[in-house]
């Protein structure tokens, strides 16, 4: 049997005559940038996240870097950043010339600790910023609390979110604004790039509609140096199609992270768990494990594909060469990166994919 760890053409085989239909339907209209489909599908995608605004853009770092430039967050301010989290979040801050702050994470949620927020903030910090890796939504609880009293901006990275949430909360709806990316592979995937903003605050969605198109809320006049950074006419009407689905597919993820934690329960591994109140999007299902070299040429060999998330932390990377090295600065991203492995994951996985996936990691271990 084959298991990829990733694979996208099912989704679109299942609503196949929905996706064609829309797709014509743009091609027929003669309008390919920031119309009618654009705007059903950020009100669509408001109204699920139960948000008052929606900004498509062009993809999730952009969505990350123009919520803190149209928050005035630049040179010389900090924003507050997991230590563990895909390089884009660390990206958007040092993009718009402000500096990434890591803290480290919680060995429990792999998501910032909260307990370790507070030693990290200055003078200088505008703003926390959240990420709700592999799905798991953030202590948002906690975290808004902290910045409520520093008077901070919180800021979701939810690139990996779309319809988890915490306390009866969507991401998308837990902060100041949130980005989302509808990169292919992500519970909600575009045929190709896209993004999206979701807030509830008036002023800040009308300043993102004009920096994400020239700076331009009037033809030819332009208020502030924006980009141009737009989600476009066929990736929103594609996105309106799959978006009817992701509750369901998002269901189908939880089974198969339900199935995995029951056939692995008995192994040595460290399986992924959610609190009281959290809903998982379940983006990716992440084991731990120091047998990891192992496993992976055993799951190889048997023709099932596994990745690590992330294997090298941001504060590693050549690209931030510049930051002080001192590694055990975050005694829990370094570990992480050199224990965790992702299984597969999507909602068109089968029970009997899933079984077989669990079956080789037995195997390996034992
Ligand atoms: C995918 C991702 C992004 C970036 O999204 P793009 O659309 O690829 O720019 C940002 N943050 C996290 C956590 C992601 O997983």
């Amino acid at each position: 049997m084959k298991v990829p760890f990733l694979e996208l053409i099912s989704p679109c085989a299942e609503i196949q005559d929905e996706i064609n239909t829309a797709i014509q339907r743009v091609i027929k209209s003669g309008w390919y940038i920031l119309g009618p489909e654009v705007e059903a599908f950020e009100s669509a995608f408001a109204d699920y996240c139960g948000v008052s605004h929606c900004v498509g853009v062009g993809n999730g770092l952009d969505a990350l870097q123009l919520i803190l430039r149209a928050m005035d967050i630049g040179p010389g301010d900090e924003v507050i950043v997991p230590a563990h989290t895909f390089i884009a979040s660390w990206l958007a801050v040092s993009h718009i010339g402000a500096t990434p702050i890591p803290v480290d994470i919680s060995i429990k949620s792999y998501n910032l600790d909260p307990d370790l927020i507070e030693a990290a903030i200055t003078s200088r910090t505008k703003a926390i910023m959240p990420v709700h890796l592999y799905g798991r939504p953030a202590r948002m609880d906690v975290i808004s609390g902290i910045a409520k009293m520093h008077g901070l901006k919180v800021v979701e990275d939810a690139a990996q979110a779309h319809g988890a949430s915490f306390q009866g909360d969507k991401a998308g709806a837990l902060g100041d604004a949130a980005a989302f990316s509808f990169y292919p592979g992500k519970n909600l995937g575009a045929l190709g790039d896209g993004g999206a903003i979701t807030t509830n605050d008036g002023e800040l969605a009308d300043r993102l509609r004009s920096l994400r198109n020239y700076g331009s809320k009037e033809k030819y006049v332009h208020t502030a140096a924006g980009v141009n950074s737009r989600l476009d006419e066929l990736q929103a009407a594609v996105l309106r199609v799959k978006l009817r689905q992701l509750d369901t597919w998002n269901q189908r993820r939880k089974i198969i992270a339900a199935l995995y934690s029951e056939q692995l329960s008995d192994t040595d591994l460290i399986l992924p768990s959610v609190e009281v109140g959290e809903e998982s999007s379940w983006h990716l299902y992440v084991v731990r494990t120091c047998a990891r070299e192992k496993i992976m040429t055993h799951l190889a060999a048997k023709g099932v594909g596994a990745m690590i998330h992330y294997p090298i932390p941001p504060y590693r990377q050549e690209a931030y060469n510049s930051m002080p090295k001192d590694f055990g600065r975050f005694p829990i991203s370094d570990s992480m990166c050199d224990e965790i492995l992702s299984l597969p994951m999507g909602p068109h996985l089968s029970n009997s994919q899933v079984g077989y996936v669990s079956d080789c990691l037995i195997e390996a271990l034992g």
